[in-house]
């Protein structure tokens, strides 16, 4: 394989991840280190100045030291469009937009391909096609069966895509043929029931991508990079096997590909293959099969969010490059910092998609959780202060800690106050939950920052207003956050009652049949944690393969498990019942993209949930209700109340009384729908706005 062995330079020697800094020869270009920019859709090009944002954003990047940078997937036709203004690239007139675009990511040094994404039976737009009629789940529009004449097109509008990819200045593209999208859609009997010369046996079936990856490869020539995405493993029934997928791999690498990046499970797949259940490198297993079935590099994805991570997968040889997508919205210097020995400074995604995906899925452009400034990157570009101020910031839960990094950064002295003897409110809590242990990444970089920038950080300390005052400070930030709502029903005071600070701090020993009052993030959270395995076994790869039903040797078609586990497995001993006051589904409010993992797993934990209550009293025999007329009692040796948050502002309101300004911003400013999102996102903005 080309670019094996490779270890080049002393730098290779120095670096402390030496796999991951090992520079790659393709023949025709080298890959500086083996870090990747995956694709993502981020939206942005639907705000204003979009070719400005677009630029900037991969500029970042490329600064930022990633090898190669995959654009946002671009259709090659009108057909192929995920929805009506997504992202084509079929003519010369675009050519200069994405000169632009190209120009700017080659003089920061770095290399970016773009994707070509043929959308299949997921666009939403009228006129879809398909290889057959059969309609995606996730998708109410059936496709149009495409004709041998469509295909053909089709695969000529690649060819023309790379080849105006070329002309635009790119240094390569990478062909989507995963995620169930219509290469995808072509391989698998899932969705293509053809009798032709494109469907039924697996030569027939393999047939669009190799002849796609053939004619992309004659029309750019052989010194451009084709990257072609092989999804290693379906996650649907009537997927591939694994050795369907094995062939697949070698028919693209013998079609002229240069390397091949992993993709993971389809869309519509009930597999979770990204969110935060999902262990770290948890699906490097599959990307193993695809190296060890061609010479060409491959590349791991999905849930490989640290540099330590990313080093021990090619260090196991289960890949030669990693692909980092989410990792490189929360922080586009990763490579550099990396490189550098500084990965303790790296702003670590932790996999919520709250910023991104969630965003994405509703319509909107993606940003990042942990970094606001991720593709919004012109709206961060206030010059530097006209004079550095002394700066107060009492509280150090997420709105106050990003203020006070933000403001340490533009150059302000800033004091840091908090009561507690850490840094985080509410995140220590939820660091608890299954899969949430990935904020202990974003509070120990928080924790470098803080020192990093010198911020005078008083732990354990809890000022009152005349104090603050005396301080003499210029700009005082109140981030008190939160207290627990205590609902007013008769017996909320029963010893039975639990707020789930309690439960998630481990001070309340909590029973073995549990009724949860409310049903908002926090109710579905308690759920999960007093139905889940302790978090070290819920974290392991063998756990999450045994809970969604996974079989790594992809045996049956798709690689789902013969039996995966059944209902009631989750936790049996221990009974959960979440009730909440409005009427209907539970959950609505819950993230798009993850919402249904958690439902899905607690209603195989057969967690009952009931709707339309209202609470009557709470006793020894549990907690009475109404519901539809009829009372009930649901029986609890321990009641979680989980009914929101009032914001904590008795600071604000002294400093108010004693005439000194300040500013009041994360819960304690607003705690109703208060998430780390909006208060991180507050707190930073605040700070370019002292
Ligand atoms: P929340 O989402 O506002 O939910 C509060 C729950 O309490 C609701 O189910 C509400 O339902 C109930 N409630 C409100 N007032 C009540 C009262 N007086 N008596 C009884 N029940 C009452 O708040 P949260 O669950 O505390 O979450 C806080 C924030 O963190 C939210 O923005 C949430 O989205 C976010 N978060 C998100 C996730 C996630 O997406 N996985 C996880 C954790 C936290 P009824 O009024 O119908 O009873
Ligand atoms: Fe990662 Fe969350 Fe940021 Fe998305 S929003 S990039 S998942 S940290």
């Amino acid at each position: 394989m080309l670019g094996d062995p490779a270890p080049a330079g002393c730098f290779a020697r120095m670096s402390p991840y030496p796999h991951l800094f090992r520079p790659l020869d393709l023949g025709f270009m080298t890959l500086p280190n083996r870090i990747v920019m995956g694709s993502m859709h981020t939206r942005l090009e639907t705000l204003d100045r979009p070719l400005e944002r677009v630029t900037r954003f991969y500029v970042e990047r490329a600064r930022g030291g990633a090898s190669l940078i995959i654009t946002g997937g671009f259709s090659p036709n009108e057909e192929g469009l995920m929805e009506p203004d997504a992202p084509i690239f079929n003519s010369p007139g675009q050519i200069a937009e994405h000169r632009h675009v190209t120009d700017a990511v080659r003089a920061a040094g770095g290399r970016i391909a773009l994707q070509i994404l043929h959308a299949g039976r997921y666009a939403k737009i009228d006129g879809a096609v398909g290889p057959s009629t059969i309609a995606s789940p996730i998708n109410p529009n059936a496709p149009r069966r495409m004709s041998e004449a469509d295909i053909l097109r089709t695969i000529a509008d690649y060819a023309a895509t790379a080849a105006l990819a070329r002309e635009a200045g790119y240094d390569g593209v990478e062909i989507m043929g995963s995620e169930g999208y219509l290469i995808n859609e072509f391989t698998a009997p899932r969705a293509n029931d053809r009798s032709d010369a494109w469907g039924g046996s697996l030569e027939n079936r393999l047939r669009l991508p190799t002849e796609i990856m053939r004619a992309v490869r004659r029309r750019v020539g052989r010194d451009f990079l084709v990257v072609f995405r092989v999804s290693s493993i379906d996650l649907v029934e009537g997927g591939l096997t694994a050795e369907e997928i094995v062939a697949e791999a070698r028919a693209v690498e013998a079609a002229g590909a240069d390397i091949i990046n992993q993709g993971i499970g389809w869309h519509e797949a009930r597999v979770p293959t990204i969110a935060q259940k999902v262990p770290r490198a948890a699906w490097a297993f599959a990307a193993r099969r695809l190296k060890e079935a061609v010479r060409i590099p491959v590349i791991a994805s999905n849930r490989i969010n640290t540099p330590e991570v990313a080093e021990a997968v090619l260090a196991r040889g289960d890949a030669d490059l990693i692909s980092m997508a989410r990792p490189m919205l929360a922080d586009p210097e990763f490579a550099n910092k990396a490189r550098d020995g500084r990965g303790d400074e790296i702003n670590v995604c932790i996999a919520c998609n709250q910023a991104c995906l969630d965003l994405i899925f509703s319509k909107r452009t993606a940003s990042c959780l942990v970094n606001p400034r991720a593709g919004r990157e012109i709206e961060f570009d206030a010059p530097p202060p006209p004079r550095r101020k002394r700066v107060g910031v009492v509280g150090a839960g997420p709105a106050g800690v990003a203020c006070a990094i933000a403001a340490a950064e533009r150059g302000h002295a800033v004091t840091l106050y908090e009561a507690q003897a850490r840094i985080g409110g509410q995140l220590n809590l939820a660091r608890n939950v299954p899969g949430k242990e990935e904020f202990d990444a974003t509070l120990a970089y928080w924790r470098r920052r803080i020192e990093v920038l010198g911020i005078d950080l008083r732990l354990g300390h809890k000022p009152d207003a005349k104090a603050l005052a005396a301080q003499g400070f210029d700009e005082v930030i109140v981030a008190t956050g939160v207290m627990p709502r205590v609902p007013d029903i008769d017996g909320i005071g029963h010893g039975k009652c639990a707020s789930y600070v309690e439960v998630l701090d481990g001070s309340f020993q909590v029973g073995a049949v549990v009724a949860v009052l409310g049903a908002g993030g926090i109710g579905f959270d308690i759920a999960e944690y007093l139905t889940s395995a302790p978090q070290e076994i819920a974290a392991s790869e063998e756990h999450f393969r045994s809970e969604w039903g996974v079989d790594a040797g992809v045996a049956a078609r798709g690689g789902l498990a013969p039996s995966p586990r059944k209902r009631g497995e989750g936790n049996p001993q221990r009974r959960v019942v979440m009730l909440q006051r409005k009427p209907g589904r539970m959950g609505r409010g819950l993230g798009v993209s993850t919402g249904w993992v958690l439902r899905i797993l607690l209603a195989k934990r057969e967690v009952t949930q009931v709707s339309g209550a209202a609470y009557r009293r709470i006793d020894d025999a549990g907690v009475h209700v109404t519901v539809g007329g009829e009372e009930r009692v649901i029986p609890a040796d321990t009641v979680v109340i989980c009914a929101g948050q009032e914001p904590e502002r008795s600071l604000y309101d002294a400093l108010v009384t004693l005439g000194t300004k300040a500013h009041l911003i994360g819960g304690a400013e607003h705690a109703a729908e208060l998430d780390a999102m909006r208060a991180i996102d507050q707190g930073t903005r605040l700070a370019y706005a002292l």
